[in-house]
């Protein structure tokens, strides 16, 4: 028992709830697995042993309900559209996407009736990563400017 009341006698730690809730955000994106087109092979390269996603605190849940983050990895039809915004829609708050891919972002080279020209029409964008297929370092760095988004978020206000 004394040597637990001595043990951390000369250390302290501050910080704001703030902080501390988007330390806890950032550092456990779980992105739900879900891929549309051939971005999702490189997203699911991302997510193998060579790049080692789980060092970041991603990682892929099987269902929309366990995760908060949403990768739009490829071409989106109208056809899938209102899929994806049913998984959107299942997954809990706070929730985040990225768009992945020139296809996701606007449409790509499917300049037609029946692809959605931009995924921000159907559910909200937080990260564009742009590329045709992005790499997986493309994909990474997207999710670490995530991860500075999720830094700034404030939940506690100061009255005026
Ligand atoms: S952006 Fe390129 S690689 Fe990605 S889904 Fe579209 S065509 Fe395929």
């Amino acid at each position: 028992m004394g040597l637990i009341e001595h043990r951390f006698n000369d250390n302290f730690l501050t910080t704001t709830v703030d902080q501390f809730i988007n330390w806890a955000r950032k550092s456990s994106l779980w992105p739900v697995t879900f891929g549309l087109a051939c971005c999702a092979i490189e997203m699911m390269t991302t997510g193998s042993a060579h790049y080692d996603l789980d060092r970041m605190g991603v990682i892929f849940r099987a269902s929309p309900r366990q995760s908060d983050l949403m990768i739009v990895a490829g071409t989106l039809t109208w056809k899938m559209a209102h899929v994806l915004r049913k998984i959107y829609d299942q997954m809990p708050e706070p929730k985040y996407v990225i768009s992945m891919g020139s296809c996701a972002a606007s449409g790509g080279v499917f300049d037609t009736y029946s692809v959605v020209q931009g995924v921000d029409q159907v559910v909200p964008v937080d990260v564009y990563v742009p590329g045709c297929p992005p790499r997986p370092e493309a994909l990474m760095y997207g999710i670490l400017k995530l991860q500075e988004k999720i830094e700034k978020q404030r939940y506690i206000r100061k009255e005026p």
